[in-house]
């Protein structure tokens, strides 16, 4: 038996997660006393739509400051497979 069948396959899927690796930022909100952008403690993130306007609010996973971001609504899908998105929608209502 060689181990060459399963090199094989984790390459592929490594090569298929470098693929997908696009705007891997986009879950990562940056914390201004870190001074770097990290992914938010426990993936959880808050998400306000207002229009077409999106700000996700969350904890820094290092800090626990709030940290937040505005994203534009084509990402939301994206960022929503990624983080655990507790999604509220601005009313219009008075
Ligand atoms: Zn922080």
């Amino acid at each position: 038996m060689s181990t060459s069948s399963i090199d094989d396959l984790r390459n592929h899927i490594v090569a298929q997660r470098e693929g997908r690796k696009v705007k891997t930022g986009l879950c990562e909100l940056y914390c201004l006393p870190c001074r770097k952008s990290h992914l938010p403690a426990g993936g959880m993130a808050d998400c306000k739509i207002d229009g077409n306007k999106v700000m996700l609010t969350a904890l820094c996973g290092v800090c626990e400051g709030i940290v937040c971001k505005p994203i534009s609504l084509s990402d939301l899908p994206e960022v929503r497979c990624k983080l655990d998105l507790t999604i509220t929608r601005q009313e219009a209502a008075l």
